[in-house]
């Protein structure tokens, strides 16, 4: 089963407390990969206190221009580049182009290998991309469909390619379990209100972490007007996606601790979970 490590290196929101820093989040696939999601300022320090050197990441996802999820990005891709190896950054379109000028390494989406990054646009007060991860894991077969099958075309259908065999075409869902899916998916928000436009398109994700700047004890228009979302309605972005697992974060200062948050992520009776600073959540997707 895919296992990925993901962590938090800093889960506040615009400003930050004493112990919580801006926004930032390590992941690692099982194929390898390597990817901060969003690099807020001093964020490369906080790789580095975890063991992760800052040359040693494939791409840095920025979800928007605003200096809580970017002012890290020049001193991560200057040491990157000191030490020999600089990751592929990702970013909106708009805001590629000035980092392209500024002579990054920039683009908006990438593939490599089994994993697909895309931008995902997302209902902010400026440009902004939540990121879509997309592996292909191609397919687990029923036995007895695919009983008698030579090897080469097993292989084939696991991958998820059609095969021909003794003049009859075999397309992979014919002999797949049905409950196996091709793709695995993880959605990460950045900042945003509820966005029906990103939701409708995207149908479902495994993994949804999802911004809640706040819980419930602010006026919801007031959240929506600010380009951010309240715990209700990363819960309803959730439900509607039939996310196996709900990671909330980039929790506003105003709160002291997040106990309101987790509060409200237990009552949910989804599998939600607030992430401490600097804590490693292990997903089984
Ligand atoms: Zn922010
Ligand atoms: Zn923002």
């Amino acid at each position: 089963m895919p296992l990925l490590k993901a962590l938090f290196l800093g889960t506040g929101g615009a400003v930050p407390r004493a112990t919580r820093p801006l926004s930032g989040i390590y992941v690692e696939d099982w194929e390898g990969h390597r990817l901060l999601l969003d690099a807020s300022e001093g964020v490369q320090y906080r790789l580095l206190e975890n063991g992760i050197s800052p040359a040693s990441l494939d791409f840095v996802a920025i979800s928007h221009a605003h200096e809580d999820h970017i002012l890290g990005l020049p001193g991560l891709i200057a040491t990157a580049r000191l030490m020999g190896r600089q990751p592929k950054v990702l970013a909106p379109p708009k805001l590629a182009e000035e980092l392209a000028r500024l002579g990054y390494d920039v683009a908006t989406s990438a593939e490599d290998r089994r994993l697909r990054i895309s931008c995902v646009p997302v209902c902010h007060t400026v440009e902004a991309c939540g990121w879509l991860l997309e592996w292909d894991v191609g397919y687990r077969l029923d036995k007895a469909k695919a009983e008698g099958l030579p090897r080469w075309a097993l292989t084939k259908l696991i991958k998820g390619e059609a095969v021909e065999v003794e003049g009859r075409v075999i397309r992979p869902e014919e002999v797949a379990d049905p409950s196996s899916k091709r793709f695995k998916r993880l959605f990460y928000t950045g900042d945003t209100g509820p966005c029906p436009s990103a939701v409708e398109p995207l149908k479902w994700v495994d993994v949804l972490i999802h911004e809640a700047t706040f819980a419930d004890d602010v006026d919801p228009a007031e959240a929506h007007k600010e380009g951010h979302s309240t715990v209700a309605d990363a819960v309803e972005a959730a439900r509607a996606l039939g996310a196996s697992l709900l990671v909330l974060t980039h929790i506003s200062a105003r709160y002291e601790d997040k106990a309101r948050h987790r509060a409200l992520a237990a009552a949910s009776g989804l599998n939600a979970v607030v992430p401490d600073d600097y804590e490693w959540l292990l997903i089984q997707l």
